[in-house]
């Protein structure tokens, strides 16, 4: 047999399909025509052809028609991180001269976009305002607003704002509304059913659950999904590998069982540091004493498995010795992942400086681990603290 055969064509001659059970990972970059004219209408229309993975791909379509069914929205897209995913989402919504009003206190690399890298250098001018204020963004819009950006709860301090309030204000001026739903996941609030236009999320947190893929997610009507795919998804090219969406796929199927499992571990180390005798205050959004309850209970099903402490004491050396010294709880930023972590504020926040946060906060995420593990690794070391 030919050797140039055997390599190019040999096994190929037909499409490849088999009936696994789990999705072939199509790890091409292009796809092929019979005829000249099936080849032309594919590239009159992208959206809904296989061309050029830039575009489309198998196992990516599978992932989004997943994605866009568990926020309940028309289409998604992903993208090679949650950045380019609020990147992408974002820029598509603004021109030079527009205005954003968004939410304070957000992901700390959506502040960046907003306030200090993309935003401002494209001329599209930014409002941040206390989300927890209806008044207060009703008085920020102006006639130029174009974008109201909603991080509902956000990762360390978790305010939320009213969906349905901001979405009926927002809809009645013509501006779209872009959440990030990364903390409580499609599983635990949905805020398309609320009004939201666009729903953004890092699958590299709670929707991946492994902490083994960077990858981010947009979710919408099929027009503003369009829009976003035929502009900047295709020229900013920050496409997800198909690799990576399969890993994602497979994250997906545990995602129920993961969070069930965080959000009941997470009520019961809340617990027992409510009664430990170190702890100021708790961040979490279905406390008893958060002055949001109300709303919260109305938009949301559940608190994942994040949550911030407030300690008692303001003394860093020993906070610092306290977290030197677990050993489930590890160290690192990020969250969502199987592993239980922990970020003290202390590590980027110097008192009085930097940040609005205290420097004497720590941030938790549970794992997949038994509440006993957990809560035996803090009452082994809380000592440290008093
Ligand atoms: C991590 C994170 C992001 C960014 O996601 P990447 O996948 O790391 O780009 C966005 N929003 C929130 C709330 C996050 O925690």
């Amino acid at each position: 047999m030919d050797l140039s055969y055997i390599i190019n064509n040999l096994g190929e001659e037909n499409d490849l399909t088999a009936p696994a059970v789990s999705p072939p990972i199509f790890l091409t970059s292009n796809y092929y025509f019979r005829t000249v004219d099936e080849f032309r209408k594919a590239i009159s229309n992208e959206r809904e052809n296989w061309i050029y993975s830039r575009g489309n791909n198998p196992t990516i379509n599978l992932l989004c028609k997943k994605l866009a069914a568990l926020e309940g929205t028309e289409e998604a897209l992903v993208f090679a991180s949650g950045m380019a995913a609020i990147s992408n989402a974002v820029l598509a919504m603004v021109k030079n001269g527009d205005h954003v009003v968004c939410v304070r206190h957000p992901y700390s690399w959506t502040d960046t976009l907003m306030n200090r890298n993309l935003l401002p250098k494209f001329g599209v001018e930014v409002t941040m305002i206390e989300g927890s204020s209806i008044k207060a963004i009703t008085d920020a819009i102006k006639p130029n607003t174009t974008v109201m950006y909603l991080e509902s709860p956000n990762s360390w301090t978790f305010e939320v704002q009213d969906l349905k309030a901001v979405s009926s204000l927002a809809r009645d001026r013509g501006i779209i509304t872009i959440i990030d739903n990364s903390y409580s996941t499609p599983l635990f609030q949905q805020p398309a059913k609320h009004g939201i236009d666009l729903v953004v999320h890092t699958a590299s947190k709670y929707l991946g659950g492994h902490s083994d893929i960077v990858a981010g997610v947009c979710c919408g009507s099929k027009v503003l999904i369009n829009k976003i795919f035929e502009n900047e998804f295709l020229t900013l090219g920050g496409i997800l590998s198909p690799m990576n969406a399969w890993l994602l796929i497979r994250g997906l199927r545990t995602l129920e069982l993961r969070m069930n499992h965080v959000s009941m571990v997470a009520a019961e180390v809340i617990d027992f540091l409510k009664n430990s005798g170190i702890v100021r205050k708790i961040y979490y959004p279905f406390m008893n004493d958060n002055p949001q309850f109300e709303t919260v209970s109305r938009q949301m099903v559940k608190g994942s498995g994040l949550f911030s402490v407030e300690l008692l004491t303001g003394n860093i050396e020993a906070i610092e010795r306290f977290c030197n010294s677990l050993t489930y709880w590890r160290m690192a930023v990020s969250w969502g992942g199987f592993e239980s972590l922990i970020i003290p504020s202390c590590t980027f926040v110097k008192p009085g400086l930097y940040s609005s946060l205290p420097a004497n906060m720590i941030r938790f995420s549970v794992g997949l681990e038994s509440a006993e593990v957990l809560i035996a690794d803090l009452k082994d070391h809380m000592h440290l603290l008093t």
